[in-house]
C-alpha cells in the first residue's frame, strides 16, 4: 500500500533534510519546504515536491501543502522544523534578530500547524512532530530570545496534544542537543560563537543529525494510538 504523505519545513540542510532521507528510504512521498530550492532539489529523493517556501508565509505555506496533498493525498505528518538560531548577547543584540526569530521560530511554527491540523482532525489520523530544543527546556547563556521560542513551541505543543488526542491526532516535541548541522552558520557574536564551540568540545562533539531523523521515524512509526510525547536526544556528555 502506498505510503502517506509526510511534510518537512526547513529540509535544505541539517535535521531536516536528514529526516527527509530517512522518510524517502522508509516509501513516503514528500513535501519539503525551505528558501534554498537548490539545496532540496540536490537531495535527489524520489516522490519528493520541493517547495521555495519562506514559513513566515501562511499563505504560502497553505499553498504549498494543498499542491502536495492534491498529487499525494492527505498529510499524515507533519514535521515542524524550519528555525535559526541567532545566538548572542542579549544586552548588546540587535533588536532585528530577536524579530527574525520570534516570526521564523514562533510564527512559522503555527503556520505550519494551521495547514495540516484541520485535515488531520477531519481524518482522525496524523501526527505533528514539533522541533523544539534542549533550550527549551533550560536557558542557556546567550540563548535568550531563541530559548523563548523553544519554551513556546513546548508550551504551545502541549496545549495542542491536548485539543488534538481526541481526534487521535498526536503531538510528538523533539528536543534535541548539540548536533552537526549549519544552524550556528548565521551567528554574529564572536564570543557567544567561541563559548558555544568551547562546551562543544568539553562534551566531545555534537552528534549526526541523522540519528536525530532515526528517532523522529521511530516515533513516528508506533502504531497511532501509542504516543511518544517528547525525544530528548543529546550527546551522552551533554547534560
Ligand atoms: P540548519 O541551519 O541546517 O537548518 C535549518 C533549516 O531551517 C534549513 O533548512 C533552513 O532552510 C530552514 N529555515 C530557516 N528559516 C526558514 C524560513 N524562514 N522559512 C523556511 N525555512 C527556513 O540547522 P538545524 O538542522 O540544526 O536546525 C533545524 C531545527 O533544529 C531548528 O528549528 C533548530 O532550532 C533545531 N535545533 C537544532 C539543534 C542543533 O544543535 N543543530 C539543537 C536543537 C534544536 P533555508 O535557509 O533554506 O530556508
Amino acid at each position: 500500500m502506498a505510503k502517506p504523505l509526510v511534510v518537512i519545513t526547513g529540509a535544505s540542510s541539517g535535521i531536516g533534510a536528514a529526516t527527509a532521507q530517512a522518510f524517502a528510504a522508509d516509501g513516503h512521498p514528500l513535501l519539503l519546504l525551505a528558501r534554498r530550492l537548490d539545496r532540496m532539489e540536490a537531495l535527489g529523493l524520489p516522490d519528493a515536491m520541493c517547495r521555495k517556501v519562506d514559513v513566515r508565509d501562511r499563505e504560502a505555506v497553505h499553498r504549498a501543502v494543498a499542491e502536495a496533498e492534491a498529487a499525494y493525498g492527505p498529510t499524515d505528518c507533519l514535521f515542524n522544523n524550519a528555525g535559526i538560531a541567532r545566538l548572542a548577547d542579549v544586552t548588546r543584540q540587535d533588536p532585528k534578530e530577536w524579530d527574525e526569530t520570534i516570526a521564523i521560530n514562533i510564527n512559522g511554527v503555527m503556520n505550519a500547524v494551521h495547514a495540516v491540523m484541520a485535515g488531520m482532525i477531519q481524518r482522525r489520523h496524523g501526527t505533528i512532530v514539533q522541533m523544539s530544543s534542549i533550550a527549551g527546556r533550560k536557558v542557556y547563556p546567550d540563548h535568550t530570545v531563541y530559548c523563548g521560542t523553544k519554551y513556546f513551541v513546548h508550551g504551545v505543543s502541549d496545549s495542542l496534544r491536548q485539543h488534538l488526542a481526541p481526534h487521535d491526532v498526536r503531538v510528538v516535541v523533539i528536543s534535541p542537543g548539540v548536533i552537526e548541522t549549519e544552524v550556528l552558520d548565521h551567528v554574529t557574536d564572536p564570543k557567544t560563537l567561541a563559548n558555544y564551540r568551547a562546551n562543544k568540545v568539553r562534551i566531545g562533539g555534537g552528534i549526526s543529525a541523522d540519528h536525530v531523523a532515526q528517532s523522529i521515524l521511530f516515533a513516528y512509526r508506533m502504531p497511532q494510538n501509542v504516543l511518544i510525547q517528547e525525544i530528548c536526544i543529546t550527546p551522552t556528555r551533554q547534560e
